[in-house]
């Protein structure tokens, strides 16, 4: 029977270290300021939101709140962004996603600037995690690592399946699993044979978004099995893609959905404010 990974209590912990920090620079007269904007009023966007105000709070870390209407243009929402970027008490700027369709995703993540981009979509961030010499983590892959790394696994050589090549979870997620010296394979909609696949991992890592994705017949005896998914079951509860209740039979390592990875989504946010209010003031 698996070993099951505490997300809220790793994520408990890398708040606290975040929220120490935060407490020296107050001392030295700097405020840490995050910045998040909604526009409309999806319920799922709402509760993300007050979770990240909340871990604010929690910190120490200021939080400002835009919330605008569902008609919000293009236009207006990149003016309000200019006006963040250029305001030197704001730390970190976080635009919700998704907007609403008269809103072009990738012209609002373009305009944050990458210094501020604690989300660490901007491609110029995308690039520095490429490249590793990243500032701002890409914040659910980090927090997988995190989780990995809190359990004294070390990735060295190990085989590490990605399932799903998203901008957000996949592609990040394989670019931080390589920089630990495992070998990545990433899967998506278009991989033949999967389960043969995962079956020769030693880390499994699903980002699907699909009930039942990863089965107990596709794992591996002792393999690691992070559930980054967020699903509703038909009964209303949340799950993941992995059959967590057979999965654990098998797998070392695994982790629950909910209290998995969605809290350390959170956790890194804070500590990528942190790490901008720290650049921003030569820190
Ligand atoms: P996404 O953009 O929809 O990407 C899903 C990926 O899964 C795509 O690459 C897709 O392949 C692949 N896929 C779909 N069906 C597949 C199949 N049958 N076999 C293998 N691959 C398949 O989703 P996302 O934004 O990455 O999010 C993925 C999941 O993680 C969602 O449930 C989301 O809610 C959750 N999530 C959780 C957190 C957190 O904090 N815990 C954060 C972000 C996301 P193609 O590219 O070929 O279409």
């Amino acid at each position: 029977m698996a070993n099951i990974i505490d997300g809220k209590l790793i994520s408990q912990n890398l708040k606290d270290r975040v929220k120490a920090e935060v407490a020296e620079l107050k001392k030295d007269g700097i405020e840490s300021c995050l910045a998040v904007i909604i526009v409309g009023s999806d319920p799922a966007s709402r509760v993300y939101v007050n979770n990240k105000k909340k871990a604010c709070e929690y910190t120490g870390i200021k939080s400002l709140e835009y919330a605008l209407p569902q008609e919000t243009t293009q236009q207006e929402l990149l003016e309000l962004i200019e006006k963040l970027n250029g305001d030197d008490s704001v730390n970190g700027i976080l635009c919700q996603l998704p907007l609403p369709k008269q809103i072009d995703e990738q012209a609002v993540i373009n305009a944050i600037s990458p210094k501020k981009d604690v989300d660490a979509f901007h491609p110029s961030n995308v690039g520095h995690i490429m490249i590793g010499d990243h500032v701002m983590l890409p914040c659910t892959p980090a927090g997988v690592i995190e989780m990995i790394d809190s359990c004294g696994i070390d990735l060295t050589s190990k085989n590490c399946v990605v399932i799903g090549r998203s901008n957000i979870v996949g592609k990040p997620m394989a670019m931080l699993l390589l920089q630990k010296n495992a070998t990545v394979t990433v899967c998506h909609s278009k991989t033949k044979d999967l389960a043969e696949i995962t079956r020769r991992a030693d880390v499994i890592v699903s980002a699907v978004g699909k009930i039942n994705t990863v089965t107990a017949d596709m794992v591996k005896d002792w393999a690691v099995v992070i559930d980054v998914a967020i699903n509703r079951k038909d009964d209303g509860k949340l799950c993941g893609d992995v059959d967590f209740e057979k999965v654990k039979e098998k797998a070392s390592f695994i982790t629950p959905v909910p209290g998995g990875v969605g809290p350390m989504t959170i956790a890194v946010l804070m500590k990528n404010t942190l790490n901008a209010t720290k650049n921003q003031n030569g820190r």
